[in-house]
């Protein structure tokens, strides 16, 4: 790491010595960033790397709502809007026990960079809440969104901060979001993406992330002569990115076998059921051991009986790897088991799913390894797709988006593999999409001065 970049994240640790996800996120953007910091003092003397690790605008609030029995439930409530250099703030609302500052931190920092990468005017942010939409009723998921928009409706805008969904935040909740939106300002505009197709939604967004990141693993291997016809997959998650990317790939003649969600895995060897899955998970809203149910000759492992230290999933072997449920969901020892296992390629459909050690390990071993920043930014670009048409007002067909998010796809991956090459890490692509997306970033914010 260049001398600049350590000092500057020294100085985070000490400031922020309780958010180890965002320094994590850092931490990897900044080891690669040194080729560009040495050969360009620019950045240093504008002090960009201590201005864009602050995010520029931190919102928190109480959201109050009422439950089924009567009671009042107390959640927290954020929005990070942290770069705007290239475009209005953009990045998904993440419902789940576990939000805080840290994640929320990092989430909206590799935003910035993945955003930049896609090429289109947009800038960084994430949102969300603690709040736990599994097992609460619909009334009670519609009251808590009611809620919360009625301090975020404040912060948001169509050109101004551009909410989307994540984990826990699907269709369901973001129409609700939008309705309370509409209520609230009375203008109906793409404040958020990832609508119901009745207003506003984007045919192709729901699939866009998974779609995204099997197009970006074809794009690595095609450079080196492979492909994924006829491979062995293994897939974490069993939400919207897991259920896509799985769909996916049983398009293009491969076969996921494994999908898992925070209780357990499947692993079914016939290649995943993607339409029981969406029964499952879409429908029902119910745990993996309901598919077991539904197809018998699947396995069922629990987390409890996963091997000690180990994501059972990794040790499936696979060719190709796609990590689409959550943030450090493969480590060293994951990643020593897969490559172990002979697996060739592992691309990251969730944020940040490797460890440090784990990408360090995947970069050494030279396989094919697609960084989030990178592999999952189909869904945010499709989102922007999204505000395109509800700007001018168009809706365009399935084949239309899904052509785009497939070009778009392919030039992250040309852009991240280049920038690689010229500065002098080919194949890297770590360092490659970090530097292509910094640099962007960068110059636009020291073209604009200090403000
Ligand atoms: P969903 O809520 O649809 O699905 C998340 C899946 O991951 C669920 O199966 C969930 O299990 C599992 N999961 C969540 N947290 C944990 C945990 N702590 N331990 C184990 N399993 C967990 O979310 P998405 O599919 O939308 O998002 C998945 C990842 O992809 C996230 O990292 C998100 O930030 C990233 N991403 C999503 C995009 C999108 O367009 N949706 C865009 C870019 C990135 P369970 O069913 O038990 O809750």
């Amino acid at each position: 790491m260049a001398s600049y970049a350590e000092k500057v994240m020294e100085e985070l640790k000490t400031r922020y010595p309780y958010q180890p996800e965002f320094l994590q996120a850092v931490q990897e953007v900044l080891q690669s960033l040194t080729p560009i910091l040495d050969k360009n003092k620019k950045y240093e003397n504008y002090r960009i790397i201590e201005r864009i690790v602050e995010p520029e605008r931190t919102i928190a609030f109480r959201v109050e709502w009422v439950d089924d029995t009567g009671a009042i439930q107390v959640n927290r409530g954020y929005r990070i809007q942290f770069n705007s250099a290239i475009g209005p703030y953009k990045g998904g609302l993440r419902l789940h026990p576990s939000v805080n500052m840290s994640i929320l931190k990092f989430l909206g920092f590799e935003q910035i960079f993945k955003n930049s990468l896609t090429g289109l005017a947009i800038g960084g942010a994430k949102g969300g809440s603690d709040f736990d939409p599994k097992g609460k009723s619909e009334n009670e998921v519609m009251r808590f969104c009611q809620t919360f928009m009625n301090e975020l409706f404040r912060h948001i805008g169509a050109t101004i901060d551009v909410p989307a969904g994540d984990i826990g935040t699907g269709g369901r909740e973001i129409g609700f979001l939008y309705g309370q939106y509409k209520k609230l300002t009375k203008s109906f505009e793409g404040v958020l993406t990832g609508k119901n197709l009745l207003f506003g939604g984007s045919l192709a967004r729901t699939e866009a992330t998974g779609y995204g990141a099997v197009y970006f693993a074809e794009s690595m291997l095609k450079e080196r002569g492979e492909s994924l016809e006829g491979k062995t997959c293994a897939v974490s998650g069993a939400g919207n990115v897991a259920t896509y990317c799985c769909q996916k790939l049983h398009q293009i003649g491969a076969k996921p076998v494994t999908v898992t969600d925070s209780k357990g895995m499947i692993y079914d060897k016939n290649g995943i059921n993607v339409d029981v899955l969406k029964q499952v998970k879409e429908v029902e809203r119910a745990s993996l051991t309901r598919y077991k149910e539904l197809v018998p000759s699947a396995e069922y492992t629990a987390v409890a009986d996963y091997p000690e230290g180990l994501h059972k999933v990794w040790t499936v072997p696979c060719y190709a790897a796609f990590p689409c449920a959550t943030q450090n969901e493969v480590n060293a020892r994951d990643a020593e088991k897969l490559l172990a296992n002979g697996c060739q390629c592992v691309t990251e459909g969730a944020n940040m799913p490797s460890t440090l050690d784990a990408v360090h390990a995947f970069v050494k071993a030279k396989i094919a390894f697609g960084p989030a920043k990178a592999a999952n930014a189909g869904g945010v670009a499709t989102s922007q797709l999204e505000m395109e048409q509800n700007a001018g007002m168009q809706s365009w067909s399935f084949e239309e988006v899904d052509n785009k998010l497939h070009g778009i796809m392919q030039n992250i991956f040309t852009n991240a593999s280049e920038t690689a090459k010229e500065f002098g890490q080919a194949g890297n692509l770590v360092v490659g999409a970090n530097i292509a997306g910094f640099k962007k970033v960068a110059d636009a914010m020291i073209a604009q001065g200090v403000c």
